[in-house]
C-alpha cells in the first residue's frame, strides 16, 4: 500500500469541500443559475424555468400560443361558414335537409 502525500490528502479535502457544496445546490442544466436546496428550493426552481431564456419549456410555450391562434382562427372561420349556411338555408329542418342532401349526394357518388 502506498502512503498518500500532503498534497494528495489537501486534494481529497479540496473535493470532499466539493461535493458537500454540491449537495447544497442545483443548477440549472441550460444556464448554470445556482439554486441553494431548501424547504423553497422547488419553488425556486419552477420559477427559475419559467424565467430562464434558455430553458426549452418556453419553445413548447410558444408552439402552445401558435396552435391555439391558429385553432381561434379555424373556429372563426367555421362559425363565419356556419352562419352563412344557415342566412342561405335557415335553422332547423332547412338545415337538417342541406346535411342529409350533402350525405346523399356523397353516397351516389
Ligand atoms: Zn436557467
Amino acid at each position: 500500500m502506498t502512503a498518500i502525500t500532503h498534497d494528495e490528502m489537501k486534494e481529497l479535502a479540496e473535493a470532499r469541500r466539493e461535493v458537500e457544496l454540491m449537495k447544497e445546490h442545483t443548477w440549472c442544466a441550460y444556464c448554470g443559475h445556482e439554486i441553494h436546496i431548501d424547504d423553497e428550493a422547488a419553488t425556486k426552481i419552477s420559477e427559475h424555468i419559467m424565467a430562464c431564456e434558455r430553458h426549452p419549456i418556453h419553445i413548447a410555450l410558444a408552439d402552445n400560443a401558435a396552435l391555439r391562434k391558429r385553432c381561434e382562427e379555424a373556429e372563426k372561420v367555421i362559425k363565419a361558414h356556419v352562419l352563412q349556411c344557415r342566412g342561405w338555408l335557415g335553422d332547423g329542418a332547412e338545415w337538417e335537409k342541406y346535411v342529409d342532401s350533402l350525405y346523399a349526394l356523397k353516397e351516389a357518388k
